[in-house]
């Protein structure tokens, strides 16, 4: 055995409910995108509904189909599109499809079905969506379509860059502004969509009808100033490895960067043994170096409960806590349980 990720089902239901009560009256959809951020999405979803989420959001359409096949039967919504995206499956099992294009929106158009659609606007980001000077047009064509019985618009949403409260205000704006567009060109859609995490924990404002919690949910802290504890919420995943050896005041653990330890953290770095503390001397590719002797088979906790947090990883590693725990590569085998 090299490394043995542990997951907490009952602290990410926590995380869950918790966000869920915060976020309160908006709906909370949890975003299960890259395979739950390295925590396993098929094992999460339910949970995540358990605990009071309405939604599941990822990113791609297969990894909605196979939500679907696994028997989730609430919203979930996807929408990153390649060209081989297959819209008539996406339409038949009734996936709320986000639409950046007119491409995509003509496609979930001549699908077979009448497809749910949610109309991006790019608020600011420029990453994906409809331009302003677009919008208009793109909701009148959308309103042809859902006269013509092809779709209909169940929503209109954004990502907010969290930028700064400047700029989130602007984007705030234009998004309040598609909206009305939207409503202006027939459409009625109920759901409005622009929160991932931070603002949906601090920006009251920003939260719409629904917001996407991804990162908060797995009990990190989307924000530099105060961690995931700090905010009520609890670590779920647990990366833990054993000592192979020792001698000459170092130890040798039994997982390296090639199981999800991060590369070249600086000096600060330890990891939880005996109770206590060890500093992490090299990471290698399968082995890590600690400072001091432990007995061969002693447990290490890499990060997560009892250990230093993903975002203590992060940090000496100069990354964010997503990359560290969506980092643990799908051979590490992952034990999902309870407390
Ligand atoms: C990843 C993602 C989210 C969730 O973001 P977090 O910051 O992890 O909460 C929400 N919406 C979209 C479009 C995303 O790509």
């Amino acid at each position: 055995m090299s490394a043995t990720a542990y997951v907490d089902l009952s602290a990410f239901e926590h995380n869950v409910s918790a966000i869920v009560r915060e976020v309160s009256p908006a709906e909370t959809w949890i975003a299960l995108k890259s395979n739950a951020y390295g925590h396993g999405m098929l094992e999460l979803a339910d949970n995540a509904l358990r605990a009071g989420a309405t939604g599941l959001a990822v990113l791609d359409i297969p990894a909605a189909l196979r939500l679907r096949s696994h028997g989730i039967a609430s919203t979930i919504f996807a929408w990153l599109h390649g060209a081989e995206t297959d819209f008539g499956a996406a339409v038949a099992a009734g996936i709320d499809i986000g639409v950046s294009t007119r491409a995509q929106l003509d496609a979930v158009a001549t699908a077979p079905g009448v497809g749910r659609v949610h109309l991006k606007i790019d608020t600011g980001l420029h990453r994906n969506g409809f331009s302003s000077s677009d919008w208009a047009e793109i909701c009148a064509h959308a309103r042809e379509l859902e006269v013509a019985g092809s779709i209909t618009v169940v929503g209109v949403w954004s990502h907010l860059a969290d930028a700064g409260d400047e700029s989130d205000d602007a984007a705030l704006a234009r998004f309040e502004n598609a909206r009305a567009a939207a409503t202006g060109a027939g459409l009625a859609p109920e759901l409005f969509h622009i929160a991932a995490s931070s603002a949906a924990l601090r920006n009251s404002r920003a939260r719409n009808s629904v917001v996407r919690v991804g990162i908060a949910a797995y009990g990190i802290s989307p924000f530099d100033d105060v961690d995931g504890h700090n905010l009520g919420l609890k670590p779920v995943i647990r990366l833990e490895s054993t000592v192979l050896s020792s001698g000459t005041g170092q130890s040798v653990i039994a997982a390296g960067w090639f199981d999800g330890v991060p590369q070249q953290p600086d000096a600060e770095a330890w990891v939880a043994i005996d109770g206590g503390r060890a500093a992490v001397l090299t990471v290698g590719p399968r082995h890590t170096l600690i400072a001091g002797e432990f007995a061969a088979g002693s447990t290490v906790v890499v990060w997560g409960a009892d250990g230093p947090t993903a975002e203590a990883w992060a940090a000496w590693t100069n990354t964010i806590g997503d990359e560290i725990v969506t980092g643990v590569p799908a051979h590490v085998r992952r034990v999902f349980g309870r407390g």
